[in-house]
């Protein structure tokens, strides 16, 4: 119970592996949404039950929902991935509102 996580924002967040570079910096940002895997590329987790892991999405471009509490942090992602490939989107209608293809 009162797991932070409980609480969504109502966006979801990818990325486009064809693009990333593999330097980590979402890793460090926000470790319970983004993640290296043993391709070297970063990848998207949904939000776990309190005390769980949660599974990586290895499927390329798979959307995870963003935790309200860690919005900041994977926006702060979003704006600082060098490989320009992390994208927020709504997820009512898929317009993406941080990254590169937001509207400035
Ligand atoms: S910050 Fe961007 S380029 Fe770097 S590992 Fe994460 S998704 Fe890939």
């Amino acid at each position: 119970m009162g797991a932070q996580h409980e609480q969504l924002s109502e966006l979801e967040v990818w990325i486009d592996q064809d693009l990333c570079t593999g330097d980590g910096i979402c890793a460090q940002y926000a470790p319970d949404v983004f993640e290296l895997d043993i391709d070297g590329l970063a990848y998207v987790k949904p939000p776990a039950p309190a005390g769980e892991e949660a599974d990586l999405l290895t499927e390329p471009g798979a959307a995870a929902p963003v935790p309200l509490p860690l919005l900041n942090d994977v926006v702060d992602s979003a704006r600082e991935c060098p490989g320009e490939c992390i994208h927020v989107r709504r997820a009512s209608d898929g317009v993406e509102v941080h990254g590169p293809d937001a509207a400035a």
